[in-house]
């Protein structure tokens, strides 16, 4: 397996955060994940890197932004196929797939960045939508062993995960038969409800409370377009995290941290992170 020593991975982040950077390891098979896994205790695994603020890596970091292994695709039934997809796949080339076969199931996908192995691991949606309906099994690798389990979501978290660290290498996905012009329909549908993000980002920062969006609390609290050295709460929606250039993993940390404490001083609410810190 492939090692590159403190590399930089700015450009592995969505957030192009300057001075991320780490061990980077790329596995070639299931077989380098195992041993990866049984070698080390503690790691990192990013794959689109969409949903990660980052800086200087101490833990060694898996790679799972590529391809291992291929997609197949059988029917379960006469309206319905499982298709095994590896973890590494961009969903934006899952879209394609499903539009290009009349397959039905992703389309709330449509426009969000990030990997599959990404997206199940944290049940990444628009509001309102889950992975629930349309993920079988996820095989994944702990401890140098491989398994699988049925997963359950909950609101941007993979309920029962296994302990971490765990690597996700595939999963089942049950899709339904439909035309590709009905799939096509529902995957405009989805991306003209989006908003359009023209700087670095990792989408949004926070997790929205039950009594009120995120959003909404960090604008009352004078949060949107605040800026700590490129660390920016986007100008347009205050829970959007963007990068307006050359901003530093503490830049963010001392952004997120202001948007939390403003919020708990004036609404006395406990914002809870959607994006990943990495601290080490
Ligand atoms: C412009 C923009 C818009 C976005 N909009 C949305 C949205 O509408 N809804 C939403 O939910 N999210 C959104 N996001 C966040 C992000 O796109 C999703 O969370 C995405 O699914 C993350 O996938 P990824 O492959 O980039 O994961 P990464 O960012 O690489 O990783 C995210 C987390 O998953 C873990 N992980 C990744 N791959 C694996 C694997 N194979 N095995 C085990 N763990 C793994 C990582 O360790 C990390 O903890 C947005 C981000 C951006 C930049």
């Amino acid at each position: 397996m492939k090692l590159k020593k403190g590399a930089i991975l700015s450009n592995l982040l969505t957030l192009k955060i300057k001075d991320a950077s780490g061990d980077l390891y790329f596995p070639e098979s299931i077989d380098d994940i195992v041993r990866f896994s049984y070698e080390f205790d503690d790691f990192r695994v990013i794959s689109g890197g969409s949903n990660i603020v980052a800086g200087k890596l101490e833990k060694p970091v898996l790679y799972m932004g590529s391809m291992i292994g291929t997609s197949s695709t059988e029917d379960v039934s006469e309206n319905a196929v499982r298709t095994f997809m590896p973890a590494g796949a961009p969903i934006n080339k899952v879209i394609d797939y499903s539009v290009k076969n009349g397959l039905s199931g992703l389309e709330f996908m449509a426009g969000i960045p990030g990997t599959v192995g990404g997206a199940i691991s944290g049940n990444a949606a628009p509001k309102d939508s889950s992975w629930d309906d349309v993920c079988g099994s996820v095989y994944y690798v702990r401890k140098g062993a491989v398994s699988m389990f049925i997963p359950e979501f909950g609101y941007r978290t993979l309920k029962n995960a296994p302990e971490a660290p765990y690597v996700i290498y595939g999963a089942d996905l049950i899709l339904v038969k439909d035309s590709p012009e009905n799939v096509r329909k529902r995957v405009l549908y989805y991306l003209s409800k989006r908003m359009r993000i023209t700087k670095p980002s990792a989408g949004s920062l926070f997790k929205n409370p039950d009594i009120e969006p995120a959003g909404s609390l960090l604008e009352k609290a004078g949060m949107k377009g605040y800026e700590v050295n490129g660390a920016c709460l986007s100008p347009k929606h205050a829970n959007i995290v963007i990068n307006n250039g050359g901003a530093s993993f503490d830049d963010f940390c001392r952004l997120k941290d202001e948007a939390q404490n403003r919020v708990l001083k004036m609404f006395n609410i406990n914002l809870e992170l959607e994006v990943k810190y990495w601290y080490a």
